[in-house]
């Protein structure tokens, strides 16, 4: 089966992934060098046996398309992205412009909004390419003080393009959407002023207030007392009107736009340990209830026997509190993306303050969650 890229002209391979105990990242890449994109780091030990076998891969070759790393790199301004700390914004934008320059085959990078204050909004598009091939989106840190999600998705990322050809169809056959960080203001916010931040940082009556952005989208905005709050000050304020932000916006118009269909909608967040779907604006289940209670509960038997962690799986409702405006009810319901989750990763007991060597393990098991999510996709 051949299988179509962007570009016609097949590339030489040289896979650089030989030690299947190690975690690899990307380097700076120094202009001296010939050989290796990446550098292997300390060992985790908690790679799952699919993953070893996907970091031993010594060979990334399917039919006559060879997908390979650039031999020689350009001078890096930014090195060390690894998942054993958490990163600025700089750090991971720079990390997927050079996943798309070393990997061009499957990689483009767009920016697909701007934030309030004028931070792009960068988007990873992972794919081979193939027009019969679905979409599935994966978004992260919509709420900033969130950071593990900024890591897991791009650990995901990561794995999958340095792997590419070594996963099943069900993975190879999607455009994979990864926005990293959806709330750049507010990312960077956390870094530089208020770890806690959650909104956006726009401003309404002259001062910043911030709006929660997942309580912005358009279905069920506003509804109800207890799902979002008019009040500017509130952790919940849902803004001016539906789609008032920039980065809600950024996400509407990503998927309409877009030709291809979205089966999966992810939007990743901490810390509830949760695998939730609609609706969050009342407590009636949603048309495919089960299907999406089903499809959750693989996932979450992904999570627990990749790391003995439990998540629950069910309904917004029924498993926190009324939510209206989010973005998974507006994925589900005008969307049309019949899988919608949010994922509450770790931690319940450290809350949003993940220690760093939580990690790795926290993305070995959202990762394999995904995989199987995608298996059932297809299936159903
Ligand atoms: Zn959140």
């Amino acid at each position: 089966m051949s299988v179509a890229v962007k570009s016609a002209r097949p590339r030489r391979i040289k896979s650089t992934l030989q030690r299947p105990d190690k975690f690899y990242v990307y380097d700076d890449g120094d202009e001296s060098s010939s050989e290796s994109t990446m550098t292997k780091c300390a060992s985790n030990g908690t790679q799952t046996r699919d993953e070893q076998k996907l970091l031993s891969t010594h060979t990334i070759q399917k039919s006559n398309v060879l997908i390979t790393p650039r031999k020689k790199l350009k001078k890096r301004k930014v090195k060390l992205m690894d998942w054993k700390k958490y990163h600025r914004l700089n750090v991971i934008y720079a990390f997927i412009d050079d996943l798309e320059k070393d990997f061009p085959a499957i990689c483009t990078v767009t920016v697909i909004g701007k934030s309030v204050e004028g931070r792009d909004i960068k988007m990873l598009k992972i794919s081979n390419s193939n027009a019969g091939n679905s979409g599935v989106w994966m978004d992260a840190c919509i709420h900033s003080r969130e950071w593990i999600t900024t890591a897991v998705v791009t650990y995901m990322a990561n794995v999958l393009v340095r792997n590419f050809h070594t996963f099943s169809d069900a993975v190879t056959n999607k455009d994979w959407h990864i926005v990293p960080v959806l709330n750049p203001d507010g990312y960077e916010y956390t870094h530089t002023h208020e770890r806690m931040w959650r909104k956006n940082r726009a401003k309404y009556g002259g001062e910043c207030v911030g709006v929660d952005l997942n309580r912005n989208f358009s279905y069920a905005w506003g509804q109800g007392d207890e799902g979002s709050s008019d009040d500017p000050k509130h952790v919940f304020y849902r803004g001016p009107a539906p789609f008032s932000e920039p980065e809600s916006i950024a996400v509407r118009d990503a998927i309409l736009g877009s030709v291809v269909p979205f089966k999966a909608f992810l939007s990743f967040h901490s810390y509830y340990e949760l695998i939730i779907f609609p609706w969050g604006n009342r407590t009636d289940p949603c048309p495919d209830y089960v299907r999406l209670l089903e499809a959750g509960s693989i996932m979450a038997r992904a999570i627990f026997e990749t790391t003995g962690k439990t998540y629950k799986v069910g309904s917004t409702k029924d498993l926190t509190y009324y939510a209206c405006g989010t973005s998974i009810d507006w994925s589900y319901s005008i969307a049309k993306i019949p899988y919608s989750y949010m994922v509450e990763l770790r931690s319940r007991k450290n809350k949003f303050r993940l220690p760093k060597d939580q990690i790795p393990e926290t993305c070995s098991e959202a990762w394999n969650a995904v995989q199987k999510l995608m298996d059932y996709v297809d299936k159903h």
